[in-house]
């Protein structure tokens, strides 16, 4: 057999202004490149550490289980999802966006059964509907979205739902991944037993060491499971060995994506996660006002600094549209999912990429597309 002949790695240079993964901050892209320790050296474990603290910070949390799992934002959504639902459980699923269905087929395969808390698409779920399904079937888990990136609504009273929740006995899932370091987040003081996240959103590292914290009741419930977790990989129980105090092997640490999330973490520290969120919120919002001067305005009712919907005048193709921002402005932004699939487009300001000049030049190249 002939070798394949291919060239150089030259990727194209693009403004990330999409859901996802957002702009790499030159600091963390510089961290990738150094030198790989071994997974157990002790320089590693030191650092194992120091991420471990940065996270806490990062989700606001004094939580002793707060790691990176290895893999993307699906395989800390998973672990957190198979480890806290036992066959039988029901876990209560919102019904208003994409990643309420992915939680959902997670629970099933789980053994879990399913109970939907409906609202629109577009919309946040309703506290009073959280407490009315709570009555009427009585959850071992309640799951959320806090930033639901297909819709670009951000789940608000979330002290409301785990309120409410944690009154019928049940355990508080919530997804992060849009919302870490990027939205106000506060795990401990707003009552969240999980909170998994991604880190190619308001991070902006590369996707592959996902952080996961889990409230002392929740690791209680994982470790005191009748069956054991069906998957071998995410079962906390046994990552626990590797990121608690015993650093004992499990797998092979993703250890060039553990080096870029902690100096994704040491941006947000200098920062100021506070800070952080601010900037987010200024920024996105001269965004929607830059769409808004057009004539646009936004799909959610509920607005999502990092996760623009911008509804799309009648007769536009959403397509043209994303194909012209990236092959005249190198600028990637994405269309609808689901019941907003062709109406709108999902303009993400996420991290690195939440920078006034990014704005600028997306708001420039949005209004020369639809002139
Ligand atoms: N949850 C939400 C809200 C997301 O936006 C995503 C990815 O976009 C995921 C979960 C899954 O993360 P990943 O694609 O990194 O596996």
């Amino acid at each position: 057999m002939e070798p394949p002949e291919v060239g150089e790695l030259t990727p194209p240079d693009r403004m990330l202004m999409g859901p996802g993964p957002s702009e790499v901050h030159p600091r963390v892209r510089r961290a990738m490149s150094t030198p790989l320790v071994g997974h157990l050296d002790p320089a590693f474990v030191d650092l194992m550490d120091e991420v471990q603290e940065l996270l806490r910070y990062t989700f606001q949390t004094d939580n002793e289980f707060t790691i990176p799992v290895s893999g993307t934002g699906s395989a800390a959504m998973e672990s957190a999802i198979a480890n806290l639902t036992e066959p039988g459980d029901t876990v209560l699923v919102p019904d208003n966006g994409y990643f309420g269905d992915r939680m959902a087929s997670m629970v099933r395969r789980a053994g879990g059964s399913v109970e939907r808390v409906d609202a629109p698409w577009g919309a946040p779920l309703d506290p009073d509907d959280v407490a009315a399904a709570c009555e009427t079937h009585d959850p071992d888990v309640v799951g959320f979205v806090h930033a639901e990136t297909s819709t670009g609504v951000l789940q608000h009273d979330v002290p409301a739902l785990t309120e409410t929740a944690h009154d019928h006995g049940a355990l508080v899932v919530a997804d992060t991944v849009t919302s870490l370091g990027g939205v106000e987040l506060r795990v401990d003081e707003w009552g969240i037993d999980a909170a998994y996240s991604a880190t190619q959103k308001c991070l902006s590292a590369p996707p592959g060491a996902s952080p996961l914290t889990l409230s002392e009741r929740a690791v209680e419930k994982v470790t005191s499971r009748d069956a054991p977790v069906r998957s071998w990989y995410l079962d906390l129980s046994l990552l626990a060995d590797y990121w608690g105090e015993e650093r004992a092997y499990h797998h092979t640490a993703p250890i060039t994506n553990v080096y870029a999330l902690r100096e994704a973490l040491r941006l947000v520290a200098e920062e100021g996660i506070e800070a952080r969120w601010e900037r987010h919120e200024r920024v996105a919002g001269a965004l929607r006002d830059g769409v808004e001067a057009m004539g646009l305005g936004l799909a959610s009712e509920s607005w999502l600094p990092s996760l623009n919907t911008v509804a799309l005048p009648d007769g536009v193709d959403d397509t043209v549209v994303i194909d012209h921002l990236l092959a005249e402005h190198g600028i990637e932004v994405a269309g609808g999912l689901g019941d907003l699939a062709g109406d709108v487009l999902r303009v993400g300001c996420m991290g690195h990429s939440a920078r006034p000049a990014n704005v600028l030049a997306l708001v420039a190249a949005l209004g020369d597309v639809l002139a």
